[in-house]
């Protein structure tokens, strides 16, 4: 893969061949987190904004030149990412500003942002196994690069989640029939394990924090030679998320908009936008860097609290996290470093949001847009919110928020909502006496 220079170590600076470390820098261990540096003096005559308007591939994988796999490989199924941008005038107009967008990753195939990471994930799993399908074993006519054969010699995936993550590798493994390994706390909402049961992961339920999971899925993977999905950890998962970033750009008319608001618990999706607007700097296709605003929770505020007081995220220890936005609760955000990077450098923000302003901003983004988050994707609409209150947004500043969950996700999360904001149903007698009744009191 010559379009890659190196991997580059966030700490030291080091520079390794992709062959050469399988997923941090050595001499940093878990905290020596890698980015794929590419040469995109060599990726720039194989894509451009001309190229991909004639590319009907409408997944991440129309961005193959500026992904780290090889023109040959091939990918699974499951379309992931090109997820729908709606510019929502309501709910602009009622927080004062003029272009707002939502782009609704809840629609991607296992319903979160996730898809786009273990999508990678099971790509380079099986180059690591050395056991790519070739193009003759392909039997699909209209999809010639789609992975179809499972070879018996590929390691097992495995991955710690808080749920979105482990439900995409699950969906993402079973579209190719991949074995798989996930580590969730038993706390997670009962959708995602659902979605993992069903797709046939072996599934261990933590009796402890995503944290802890994430720790024990690390001594796992180690063990028994298994790949390693886990966010902050495998340099690759940050290159599956930054499609987002190029599908906002090409779908504004390879436009950056001014500012990104994110829900960050690791800091992996952030990272992730940066890098995308990164590379689209670097190839000339858009001419200003957004700035990105990270959204936390209050009650999982490390990256947050570490921002506003200029602390060191290698040495500030883990916190304790708690909210109801189960998919951004982490104590010790595992992708710190890029996360921090992707706010400083674009003269970004975090800002936090209660649980009580992320659970009414559910009801808020549904009624006022269609689109139904789980909380971290509401969260950070919540943070768009806060920030207008406090005049972080011009009025004309153009805004793109990203919902990373579908509301289905936690549906107990949706109910504790709507009763939040009074919403509720009537509960009547079949009859339209009853429907009657009730009209007289309402105006629709
Ligand atoms: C994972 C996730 C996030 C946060 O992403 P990080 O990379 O952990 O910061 C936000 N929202 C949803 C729905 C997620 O699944
Ligand atoms: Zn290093």
């Amino acid at each position: 893969m010559e379009h890659i220079l190196h991997l580059k170590c966030l700490i030291c600076g080091r520079e390794y061949q992709p062959d050469e470390v399988a997923y941090v820098c050595p001499e940093h261990g878990n905290e020596g987190i890698l980015d794929v540096v590419y040469d995109y003096g060599r990726i720039a005559p194989h894509i451009s904004p001309a190229s991909l308007a004639a590319n009907r591939e409408t997944s991440i994988w129309r961005y193959k030149p500026l992904l780290p796999v090889a023109p040959d490989t091939a990918v699974p199924p499951l379309a992931v990412g090109w997820t729908p941008l709606y510019k929502v005038d309501r709910l602009a107009i009622e927080l004062g500003l003029a272009y707002v967008w939502v782009k609704d990753d809840g629609r991607n195939p296992t319903a979160s942002f996730k898809d786009r990471a273990s999508a990678m994930a099971v790509v380079k799993a099986r180059e690591v196994s050395g056991n790519q399908v070739s193009g003759d074993q392909v039997s699909s006519v209209e999809s010639p690069h789609h992975l179809v054969t499972l070879s018996p010699h590929h390691p097992i995936i495995t991955t710690a989640s808080t749920g979105n993550a482990a439900a995409a590798l699950a969906g993402l493994c079973a579209s190719v029939g991949q074995p798989n390994v996930i580590f969730v706390p038993a706390s997670a909402p009962q959708a995602k394990v659902a979605q993992l049961l069903a797709f046939g992961s072996t599934v261990m339920l933590v009796d402890g924090t995503y944290d802890d999971a994430f720790d024990l899925c690390l001594q796992a993977a180690a063990e028994f030679g298994w790949y390693n999905r886990n966010t902050g950890y495998n340099p690759y998962m940050t290159e599956g998320k930054k499609t987002v970033s190029y599908e906002i750009a090409e779908q504004l008319g390879w436009q950056a908009p001014d500012v990104v608001f994110v829900s960050v618990g690791d800091g992996c999706i952030i990272g992730g936008v940066h890098k995308g607007f990164k590379d689209l700097l670097a190839l000339g296709w858009i001419d200003r860097m957004p700035r990105l605003i990270g959204v936390q929770a209050a009650g999982s505020n490390y990256l947050a609290e570490a921002w506003a007081k200029g602390e060191d995220v290698l040495t500030k220890p883990p916190i304790k996290a708690e909210t109801v936005a189960d998919s951004i609760s982490a104590g010790l955000p595992r992708d710190r470093l890029k996360a921090m990077t992707a706010v400083t450098q674009t003269n970004g923000a975090f800002i936090t949001v209660t649980d009580e302003e992320i659970l009414a901003a559910i009801p808020a983004l549904a009624q006022g847009s269609g689109v139904f988050a789980e909380p971290a994707g509401a969260a950070a609409y919540a943070g768009l919110v806060k920030a207008a209150h406090e005049g972080l947004v011009q009025p004309t500043d153009q805004i793109v928020v990203i919902n990373t969950g579908s509301g289905l996700k936690d549906v107990a999360a949706a109910m504790k909502a709507v009763q939040g904001v009074g919403v509720r149903p009537y509960l009547i007698q079949p009859k339209l006496t009853n429907v009657k009744e009730i009209l007289k009191t309402l105006i629709l």
